[in-house]
C-alpha cells in the first residue's frame, strides 16, 4: 500500500521531502479558514494572556495537515513540540517520562491519539485536567502514590477516527477541530506553492490537472507533483503543461478524479460482487484483500467525498455516480440489482 501513488499516508522515505514543503507560519497553511481563524484566537489570547493555549484535538482523514498545524500552533506560541504517537506510548511510565520533561507551555502532539491504551489515558486525565501526575512508587505493600505538579502544557492531539475516542479523553480537550477535505481552489495554491519550493516550471493548466486529482489532499498533491516533476524531465523539456501531467498521470495509473487501481477495486467489488450494496465493509475488504481498517482511513473518505459510496446502516452502498465512473450501466430496479 505505501507504493500507491495517491495513498494520503506517508511513505517510509518522504519525511524529508514533506518537511521541506510543510507551512511553518499559520498565514502559509492554505485553505481550512474556518479552522484557522478559531485557531489564531486562540493563540493570540493565549498570548496576551501570557498562558499555554488549551488543549487541541484535530481530526480528518490522513495527509490533510493535523502534523503541520500542531507544528505551527508550536511555533506561533514560540514553546518547543515533542511529537509521539498513541501506539508508541505503551505504558504508563513511558508518558510519564515524556511528561515530566515537559516545559511550561510546550506542545505535547499526539498523533493516532485514538490508539492510547487505557492505563496510559488514564494516566493523560489527571495531566490534562491539574496539570499533575499521579506516579505509583515501590512495589507490594510498601507502594504508595505520589502525585507531582507539571508545568502547564498544551496537548495536541490527531486521529483519523473521532468516533474511536473515548468520551473522557475527547471532553478534556478545550478546542476541537475538523479538517476536511481542500477544495480545487486551495488544491492549485498548494501545488504552486510546493511547485515554487522545489524550483519546478509549470503553468496553469499543469497546476489545475495535478490539483484536480489529488484527491483534495495536500500529502498526495506534492507527492504527485514530484512524480509528474521527474516525469517532465525525463519526458519532456523539464516543464509541466497539462498534457505532461495528463500522460505522466496516466502512466501511474491516476484517473482523471484522482482513483487509482484499488480504489475501483473497491467499487468494482461493491458493484460487480454485491449488486451495488449495502455490503459491509469486512466483507469488501475480504473480497479484495485489504484490511477493513486501511479501507475506512484510507480508501473510504474520498470515495464518500465524491459521492460514490453511501454509508448506511446495513453496509456501504454504490451510487449511480460511482456506476458512471466506473461505466457500467445503473440498475434501476431491485429485480435488475439481483441478477
Ligand atoms: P496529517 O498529519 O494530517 O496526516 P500532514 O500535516 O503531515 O498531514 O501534511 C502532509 C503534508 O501536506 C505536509 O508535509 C505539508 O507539506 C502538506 N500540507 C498539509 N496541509 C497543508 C496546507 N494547509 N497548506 C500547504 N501544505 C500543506
Amino acid at each position: 500500500m505505501a507504493d500507491r501513488v495517491v495513498s494520503p499516508k506517508p511513505t517510509e522515505d518522504e519525511g524529508k521531502f514533506e518537511l521541506s514543503l510543510r507551512p511553518k507560519r499559520i498565514d502559509e497553511y492554505i485553505g481550512q479558514d474556518k479552522v484557522k481563524e478559531n485557531l489564531k484566537i486562540l493563540i493570540q489570547a493565549a498570548k496576551t494572556r501570557g498562558e499555554a493555549i488549551d488543549h487541541v484535538l484535530l481530526y480528518g482523514p490522513p495527509g490533510l495537515g493535523k502534523t503541520t498545524l500542531a507544528n505551527i500552533i508550536a511555533n506561533e506560541m514560540q514553546v518547543a513540540i515533542k511529537t509521539t504517537s498513541g501506539p508508541a506510548i505503551e505504558r504508563p511510565d513511558d508518558l510519564a517520562a515524556i511528561l515530566t520533561n515537559l516545559r511550561a507551555g510546550d506542545v505535547l502532539f499526539i498523533d493516532e491519539v485514538h490508539r492510547l491504551g487505557r492505563p496510559v489515558e488514564e494516566v493523560l486525565y489527571s495531566a490534562m485536567e491539574d496539570f499533575s501526575l499521579d506516579i505509583i512508587i515501590g512495589k507490594g505493600p510498601s507502594a504508595r502514590s505520589i502525585r507531582l505538579k507539571m508545568p502547564r502544557f498544551t496537548l495536541i492531539g490527531a486521529t483519523t477516527r473521532f468516533a474511536m475516542l473515548s468520551a473522557p479523553l475527547r471532553d478534556r480537550f478545550g478546542a476541537v477541530y475538523r479538517l476536511d477535505f481542500y477544495d480545487l481552489r486551495a488544491m492549485e495554491t498548494i501545488v504552486h506553492r510546493s511547485a515554487a519550493i522545489l524550483g519546478v516550471a509549470i503553468d496553469a493548466t499543469g497546476i489545475s490537472e495535478i490539483a484536480r486529482r489529488a484527491r483534495g489532499t495536500p500529502r498526495v498533491a506534492n507527492r504527485l507533483l514530484k512524480r509528474v516533476r521527474d516525469y517532465a524531465q525525463v519526458r519532456a523539456d523539464g516543464a509541466i503543461t497539462a498534457p505532461v501531467a495528463n500522460a505522466a498521470l496516466a502512466m501511474l495509473e491516476v484517473d482523471a478524479l484522482g482513483l487509482d487501481e484499488v480504489d475501483r477495486k473497491v467499487l468494482r467489488a461493491i458493484v460487480e460482487k454485491y449488486g451495488g450494496g449495502p455490503v459491509g465493509l469486512e466483507t469488501i475488504a475480504a473480497s479484495i484483500s485489504e484490511e477493513a481498517d486501511t479501507i475506512m482511513d484510507v480508501y473510504e473518505p474520498y470515495l464518500i467525498q465524491l459521492g460514490f459510496i453511501d454509508r448506511t446502516t446495513r453496509g456501504r452502498v454504490a451510487t449511480k455516480r460511482a456506476y458512471a465512473h466506473l461505466g457500467i450501466a445503473y440498475p434501476e430496479s431491485p429485480q435488475e440489482k439481483l441478477l
